[in-house]
């Protein structure tokens, strides 16, 4: 039987778990095309952004993708298809063709063209970007005339919401540590929504408000974020001056969606339509965040939309029926500071120290989906580690 050409685009959770899925079967030669050089844990990006290691949430991803004959990593950008004549070209100039092609490339974010949010607030979605405004942290409490007291999270879904929550408290040790003996640090959080996590039930929302103002978060909702400059952020009618804003309010479709507008149809949320087999033809795929599924903008549906892909092109292969995909309910756990989450599964909800312990579990698995158990472990036991590289904040390392 001849080899088949899989060519996965995106080295995020679906095309990198598609890879591990598929690549023992020698009858597939598969090419993965990335434009980073590290794989994103997202869901560990708050605690890494508060002191802990980069590493768990920065991955390289060469540690991921299995070396074997039949794999080929490429660090390159898709940039246009071509699905009637299977192929793919990137930046660089190369061309990739294909029998299957399966598309993983997120989402990007999105600042909904509020004036001077792109130029000054941070990022940490990317790994320059987090560099950046880990820097930038540890810099303003350097100039300690200018200190910094307002400090501002746009956005109270998860990373929002994960991301204040650490914040203050990360801010008040760092500044010790600066020799700031009295430090204010008004933590706002601002939601455009009536409530925190309006994603999740009202009990959700309601329990991780209280825990936050527990935590000295200051939580602004139904308030709209209408510009910032390089010192103030304007929120509806009222400026506060500030240097530190962390966006964490919207995303988009990848680029590569709209700059390859004939061959991809994108919902009113702009997302890829696709089929009840995740197919946009019969050889072209969209998983993970990228897709029109239900769930989508979790982890564990772009594993899991990953996972049915390689079953799906296996069975093809050896000529057997395709089953239909079958959304799977996620569970979601947000922590909200150190050992505290709040759970909803269903209609099951609930909150505090025995969901924070569940959440370390979750992130295992999470690890173990895209690197396999050992080193799953091995990175996850290092979580609690801390590194600074502030000569402020070393003696923090352990
Ligand atoms: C801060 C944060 C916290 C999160 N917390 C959670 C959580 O607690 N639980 C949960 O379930 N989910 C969480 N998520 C969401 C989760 O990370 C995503 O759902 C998941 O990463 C989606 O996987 P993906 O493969 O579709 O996209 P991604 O993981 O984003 O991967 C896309 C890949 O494609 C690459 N790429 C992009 N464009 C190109 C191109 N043109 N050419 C080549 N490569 C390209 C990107 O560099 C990236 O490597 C969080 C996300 C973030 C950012």
């Amino acid at each position: 039987m001849a080899k088949k050409k899989i060519l996965v685009l995106g080295g995020g959770f679906a095309g990198v778990k598609l890879v591990r899925n598929l690549y023992k079967n020698k009858d597939f030669d598969i090419t993965i095309i990335t434009d980073q050089e590290t794989f994103r844990y997202g869901a560990t990006i708050w605690r890494a952004s508060t002191g802990h290691l980069k590493e768990a949430s920065y991955i390289p991803i060469t540690s991921l993708v299995p070396v074997a004959s039949n794999v080929h990593l490429v660090f390159d950008t898709a940039e246009k298809i071509d699905r009637a004549a299977r192929s793919v070209k990137t930046t660089s100039g190369a061309k990739f063709t294909y029998d299957y092609c399966v598309i993983g490339l997120g989402v990007v974010t999105s600042y909904f063209g509020i004036k001077g949010l792109e130029e000054y607030s941070h990022n940490i979605k990317s790994s320059q970007g987090f560099d950046k405004f880990r820097q930038h942290l540890h810099e303003e409490l350097n100039k300690k005339s200018a200190l910094d007291q307002n400090y501002v999270v746009v956005g109270a879904g998860p990373t929002g919401v994960e991301m204040a929550a650490a914040l203050r408290s990360y801010l008040k040790t760092i500044a010790k540590h600066h020799k700031i003996k009295r430090t204010r640090v008004n933590m706002q959080l601002v939601e455009a929504a009536p409530r925190v996590l309006p994603m999740l039930a009202p009990k959700a929302s309601k329990a991780t408000r209280k825990r936050l103002a527990k935590l000295g978060v200051h939580v602004l909702t139904g308030k709209v974020v209408k510009g910032e400059t390089a010192n103030t952020i304007t929120i509806d009618k009222w400026s506060i001056p500030t240097h530190t804003v962390v966006w964490t309010a919207g995303v988009t479709c990848n680029p590569f969606f709209t700059n390859n507008p004939r061959q991809f149809e994108l919902n009113e949320k702009k997302r890829v339509v696709v089929d009840d087999h995740l197919k946009v033809d019969n050889r072209t795929f969209v998983i993970g965040d990228s897709a029109a599924t239900k769930f989508s903008g979790l982890a564990l549906t772009a594993l899991h939309n990953a996972s049915y892909v390689a079953d799906y092109i296996t069975r093809k292969h050896y000529g057997k029926k395709a089953r239909s995909y079958v959304p799977l309910e996620p569970v979601t756990i947000i922590p909200v500071g150190d050992n505290w989450s709040v759970f909803q599964w269903r209609k099951l909800v609930f909150s505090g120290r025995f969901a924070g312990l569940l959440r370390t579990i979750y992130d295992f698995i999470g690890y173990a989906e895209v690197m396999g158990v050992r080193p799953a472990f091995s990175i996850w036991l290092k979580r609690n580690m801390r590194r600074e590289s502030c000569e402020f904040c070393t003696d923090l390392n352990n």
